[in-house]
């Protein structure tokens, strides 16, 4: 039966140096190596070519089957059990509430970004549908399957929202559309609320415009890297990937026209190499375009060209949570705010009372995302232990508690205020 539960062996969230930052010279990816010729574009996979039937369960031990969107999609492990497809239970949560699907192919993603675990460098070493991605597995199941299951529950669903991610393929665009209509014909977007996770390299303004128009309530870009050099480094050029920082704001700027505030954001991976100071100054940018920012803590996922680095260290990561919640959601200026010569904060901007309020209200640490039903600042999308092993956890998929928050101050070297005793009368 499979857990999500604490693991014993996870890479450190402190630096060797005992930093308590990832500064931009410690971050260098690996050099991508030259994939030989037989692996290249899933040609073992499509060489065997075994025939799918119904659900394939990541395995390398077994030959992958040939599968591709529409027909097949790939689902989280977290959203497979949710749906009842897959054995186990998660620490501390009973469901996710976002459902995310993955297009898959035998070719995979054709990109080659560092943090990755889907990245086209792992050719020779696994097929793309037994790849580990944000730190699980994603077992891949007949869309027919996911919707007949969604249908059936109606309004009972456990999914506020659904979420498909492009990759980045030849096929992405208009496979997109095409699950996305399996979806509507059977599900209204009233009840399940859709969210489109894209990949700008391969698209125009117009698909921003047919996805739009065929109900998809948020766009969201996965800019991940803060900074273009950062971006160049981990998704571009520096690892021979597709990638340019100026596609992804155009398609953003696409999205912003097209969709409007509130139903547009971008991915943030924190702890990559940015300074807080920079991360910030992105999350106020995308604030005053109206949108939102959703935030990832860097953690070195195995297989990738980055699993070698350190995982953010939880001071740097809840600096950056608190600050990016009181931008997004409380109307702090950044420039309001202190950071120090290495652009760390120091100073959120609002007297201490009221940032001490915030961290006790929980939210702010929670996984961040497109929101549900409960609440505009809940994310629907809490993506269970994604970012970090439940042994310690970086973004909550749900309300920390009060010892949960204890931590949560001490990673900020802020413990909790003396209550001042009354006067006395
Ligand atoms: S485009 Fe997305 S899925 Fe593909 S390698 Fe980059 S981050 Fe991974």
């Amino acid at each position: 039966m499979t857990c999500l539960k604490p693991e014993s062996a996870q890479p450190s969230d402190r630096r060797p140096d005992g930093g308590d930052f990832n500064p931009f010279a410690a971050m260098e990816p690996r050099v991508p190596e030259a994939t030989p010729a037989p692996a290249r574009n899933g040609a073992r996979v499509k060489a065997n070519g075994v025939a799918p039937q119904g659900v394939y369960l990541p395995n390398d031990n077994i030959l992958t089957p040939q599968m591709r969107s529409p027909e097949y999609v790939q689902l989280s492990t977290a959203a497979a059990m949710t749906l009842g497809l897959m054995p186990g239970r998660m620490h501390r949560c009973a469901c996710t509430r976002c459902l995310n699907l993955l297009l898959t192919y035998p070719e995979g993603c054709r990109a080659n970004c560092a943090y990755c675990g889907l990245a086209r460098h792992r050719e020779a070493e696994r097929d793309y549908a037994d790849r580990n991605f944000i730190r699980v597995d994603w077992p891949a199941v007949p869309m027919e399957q996911v919707v007949d299951i969604v249908a059936r529950d109606g309004e009972a669903t456990p999914f506020h929202r659904m979420c498909i991610s492009m990759i980045t393929h030849p096929r992405t665009d208009r496979d997109t559309v095409a699950v996305l209509k399996a979806w509507t014909a059977r599900i209204p977007p009233e009840r399940v609320a859709i969210s489109i996770l894209s990949n700008p390299t391969t698209m125009s303004r117009d698909d921003v415009k047919e996805l739009h128009g065929l109900g998809v309530d948020i766009f969201t870009v996965a800019l991940d890297a803060a900074t273009p050099e950062l971006f160049d480094r981990t998704r571009g050029k520096g690892v021979q990937s597709p990638h340019t920082w100026a596609k992804y704001w155009e398609i953003l700027d696409d999205a912003r026209d097209i969709f409007g505030p509130k139903k547009f954001g971008a991915h943030i991976i924190v702890g990559m190499g940015e300074t807080e100071h920079q991360a910030l100054t992105l999350v106020q940018r995308l604030v005053d375009l109206g949108g939102h920012s959703h935030m990832f803590c860097f953690f070195p996922e195995k297989g990738s060209l980055m699993d070698h680095l350190p995982a953010t260290p939880r001071d740097q990561w809840r600096r950056v949570q608190l600050a990016r919640y009181l931008i997004d959601y409380c109307g702090v200026r950044v420039t309001q705010m202190g950071f120090d010569e290495n652009g760390r904060v120091t100073d959120f901007g609002l007297p201490a009372g009221e940032v001490d309020a915030v961290i006790d209200s929980g939210i702010a640490f929670r996984t961040s995302g497109c929101p549900g039903k409960f609440a505009d600042d809940i994310s629907a999308c809490d993506r269970p232990y994604g970012d970090s092993p439940p042994s310690n956890i970086a973004s909550y998929p749900f309300q920390p508690n009060k010892t949960d928050l204890r931590k949560i101050r001490r990673q900020l070297r802020r413990p909790k205020p003396a209550k001042i005793a009354a006067p006395a009368p």
